[in-house]
């Protein structure tokens, strides 16, 4: 029998987020976030739930290529446009649109041969105050003008850097105030909100939203409780099964460094999971596990992380968990456990967990 880790990738799941964003954004069209594999749930995987989008926002050409390559004829935006001269062919090729965030990139468009005679989307992104990529205010409307001289079909779009529910700078009304200020008369569509703007700043959607973690069940702010009444399912589950169980007498240590001392004489679950799956090292002792039908009535039980994660185990107090057995079925993250709870415990958020799902770990789209 193979090692028991899975990752199950809930189609329906991303069914239903998807149907709730248009929800939430009935006026915009939908560019499904899916970098970095689909937020490490595959680019297979979308193909199968998010078919229904308006488009594919990715980064890396090879992953348009993929969509391509299995049939997807929909749209698809290179979310950091271009990284060299020489992938603007191949863009165009693949029928991508493109973000323009940089100088150099204009250049590259503007001396650009379009033999295709395809018209080119250019999302050209305006840095209202992350600080991060996009063209300074002073320089966007002259940026705008050349790509439009140059025969580009032009879209605004901005990327907020505090769209969650607490009040930091630059706010989504400062970022908005800017953006509105600098496309003034430049008519055009736009794209501004990603998944926390979305839930949280309906004024500031445009039209071309662009929805990642909500797509995957996972909390913007990385607090699960911010999301519960928005009523988004988790799509990744990850699951395992206790392989061993040791009888720890009272003042006995657990795993590495000994971090977990047995305060009585107590059950401890070995768990087929570690870092060298992505679940995090740094998971505290209480971080939750929840095995399946272990309480004295059947039902799944929360078991607390006890002792230091190690790459290939982790190990859990079975105290609460009477019937729990060599075999019995436990998840790590997924419907139980939301994920954003685990990076609680880890110092991080949602988003890193799943998007580092180690490559060892099968995947199972169901
Ligand atoms: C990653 C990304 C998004 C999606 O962000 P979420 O917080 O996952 O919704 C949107 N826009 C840009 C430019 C991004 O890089």
């Amino acid at each position: 029998m193979n090692r028991p880790i899975i990752a199950t990738i809930h189609t329906d799941a991303f069914r239903h987020n998807l149907g709730r964003i248009r929800e939430l954004a009935p006026e915009s069209k939908i560019w499904s976030v899916v970098k970095a594999k689909a937020y490490g749930h595959t680019l297979g995987a979308v193909l199968q739930g998010l078919e229904s989008t308006d488009g594919f926002a990715l980064l890396d050409i090879a992953d348009a290529q993929w969509l391509r390559d299995h049939a997807w004829g929909g749209r698809i935006l290179l979310l950091e446009g271009l990284f060299s001269e020489q992938e603007l062919e191949l863009a165009v090729k693949l029928k991508c649109d493109l973000v323009i965030h940089s100088q150099k990139q204009l250049e590259w468009l503007e001396s650009f041969q379009n033999r295709s005679n395809q018209q080119i989307n250019v999302f050209l992104k305006l840095n209202s105050g992350m600080n991060r990529l996009g063209f300074k205010p002073e320089q966007y409307r002259a940026a705008f003008h050349r790509l439009h001289a140059a025969g580009y079909r032009l879209h605004h779009m901005t990327h907020f850097a505090n769209a969650d529910q607490v009040e930091r700078s630059p706010s989504v009304g400062e970022q908005m105030e800017c953006f509105e200020k600098v496309t003034t008369g430049l008519d055009a569509p736009c794209s501004l909100a990603n998944s926390a703007a979305i839930l949280w700043h309906r004024n500031a959607l445009g039209d071309w939203v662009r929805p990642g973690i909500l797509l995957y069940g996972v909390s913007p702010t990385g607090v699960h409780a911010d999301i519960v009444r928005s009523d988004f399912h988790p799509v990744m589950q990850l699951r395992s099964e206790i392989i061993d169980i040791q009888e720890l007498k009272k003042g006995d240590h657990v795993g590495y460094g000994g971090r977990y001392q047995a305060p009585e004489d107590m059950l401890i679950g070995v768990i087929a999971c570690g870092y060298a799956d992505g679940y995090p090292r740094h998971a505290g002792d209480g971080t939750p596990v929840w095995v399946e039908a272990a309480d004295a009535q059947g039902g799944g039980v929360i078991c607390p992380i006890v002792g230091q994660v190690s790459m290939d185990m982790l190990t859990i107090d079975l105290r609460g968990a009477p019937n729990a057995k060599i075999g019995s079925i436990v998840e790590l993250w997924g419907s139980e456990v939301p994920v954003d709870d685990v990076a609680q415990m880890s110092g991080t958020i949602g988003y890193e967990l799943i998007c580092a799902l180690a490559q060892r770990v099968p995947v199972v789209i169901k």
